[in-house]
């Protein structure tokens, strides 16, 4: 089932989610719901999706950024952006730590935000660490684009949106935003 994405003001948007419980993991109810979102982000379309963006006050968030889309990117926009493909997965209960002081800024988009870009600096590299939806505890290191949809999202369950870290004077409409070719795509 595709769900209502809900948009900057939801209250839902600006809380801390709480954690969730692992044992809820083995449930049919949970494994829908990651049916679900997957599906919603599918949908949107988007490269990732946080609980809280379905109005669920949960510590959850999936990310895809798998799509045939990228196959029309160049490579040389690709290494731009220090795009991979990365597969589908589920994160519960994550922590996101930058690694090191690196940091890139690129433009970035919100399904929550909808319509809107700017510029928003993110740390090049991050460590995850957390559970997947078997409750089995996974930790691994991301880097490029991808640290930046892991960053994103684990925001969304702190209550933050990428407008709070923004350059506010890069903020425009998608429609006055030429400057980039591969930023279809929000999250
Ligand atoms: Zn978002």
């Amino acid at each position: 089932m595709i769900h209502n994405i809900v948009q900057v003001g939801h209250p839902v948007l600006r809380d801390v989610a709480p954690p969730i419980d692992l044992a809820s993991c083995a449930t049919p109810e949970f494994k829908q719901l990651i049916a679900d979102m997957r599906e919603t982000m599918h949908d949107a379309p988007g490269v990732g999706l946080a609980a809280p963006q379905i109005a669920l006050g949960l510590r959850l968030f999936v990310i895809e950024d798998d799509s045939e889309y990228l196959d029309e990117i160049d490579d040389e926009v690709l290494e731009e952006f220090k795009r991979e493909r990365v597969p589908f997965y589920v994160m519960i209960n994550p922590t996101v730590t930058p690694i090191g002081t690196e940091t890139e800024t690129h433009y970035e988009g919100c399904l929550s935000v909808n319509g809107f870009r700017a510029l928003v600096p993110r740390a090049l590299d991050v460590h995850v660490e957390g559970w997947n939806e078997n409750g089995e505890q996974v930790s691994f290191d991301a880097h490029g684009w991808h640290a930046r949809i892991l960053q994103h999202e684990f925001d969304h369950l702190n209550g933050t949106v990428y407008i709070d870290r923004m350059d506010t004077r890069s903020f425009t409409t998608e429609d006055n935003l030429e400057l980039l070719t591969d930023d279809e795509e929000e999250f």
